[in-house]
């Protein structure tokens, strides 16, 4: 039942106070995450977990990002109210959520046939519409861009230019990048066609983000 009970909320609102003095300071983004029932995107059994700031299994053996990992990527994004955003790698579809209660206009790709299903007939009955996509991340979608901004949800072995290519100038494009045991967040901004500022941003663990796709 998507059902979101005070009980829910109460949950909710003590997850934002714990992200708050891990250092999330934007309260937009924090309004956002009090708004998102987290529970509702994980399977029944395991509701008690949807609000401790931890990353949870998923569905295709995959994970539903921690919610200080969602709200510190989103910090690093700069979203802005009409924002176009690609996102690679829907998952749960949480993240795209908390992009979409910021006023974003949101792209997402999954590459696992499965998620791909079931997050898209999910969301849009709790109330998100992003536009969905089945196919492989590594390749953008060149024809709906370029972006405004681009976010990696999964650990890139490396920046792919294709994905690059598609944000506008002044974009940024923020992904964590490395081998499989840990990565550096980057934040980058493309100054210019051939030009780009890279920060780092500290260390995460992502599930891979692998070539193709999977499932039919
Ligand atoms: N944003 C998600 C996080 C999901 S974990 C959430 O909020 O729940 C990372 C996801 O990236 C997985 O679902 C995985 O299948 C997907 N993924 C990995 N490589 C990909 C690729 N090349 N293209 C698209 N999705 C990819």
């Amino acid at each position: 039942m998507l059902n979101d009970t005070h009980r829910h909320k109460g949950l909710r609102k003590k997850l934002v106070d714990e992200l708050r003095r891990k250092g999330i300071a934007n309260e937009e983004i924090l309004e956002a995450i009090n708004r998102v029932p987290r529970h509702l995107f994980m399977d029944s059994g395991f509701i008690d977990h949807a609000y401790v700031d931890k990353a949870f299994p998923i569905a295709a053996g995959q994970t539903i990002s921690q919610p200080y990992t969602v709200a510190f990527q989103t910090s690093l994004l700069e979203v802005k109210r009409g924002d176009k955003i690609l996102e690679i790698g829907t998952g749960s579809g949480y993240q795209a959520a908390v992009l979409l209660e910021l006023g974003a206009r949101v792209y997402t790709i999954e590459r696992q046939k499965e998620l791909f299903m079931s997050v898209q007939k999910f969301l849009p009955k709790i109330g998100y519409h992003p536009q969905f996509f089945f196919g492989d991340g590594y390749l953008g979608k060149e024809n709906y861009g370029p972006f405004d901004k681009i976010l990696i949800t999964a650990a890139a072995p490396y920046i792919p230019d294709e994905l690059l290519k598609q944000l506008k100038t002044n974009g940024i494009f923020v992904a964590p990048v490395g081998g499989q045991n840990a990565q550096k967040m980057l934040k980058i901004i493309k100054k210019g066609e051939t030009d780009f500022e890279t920060t780092e941003c500290g260390d995460f663990v992502f599930v891979p983000m692998l070539k193709g796709t999977d499932g039919q």
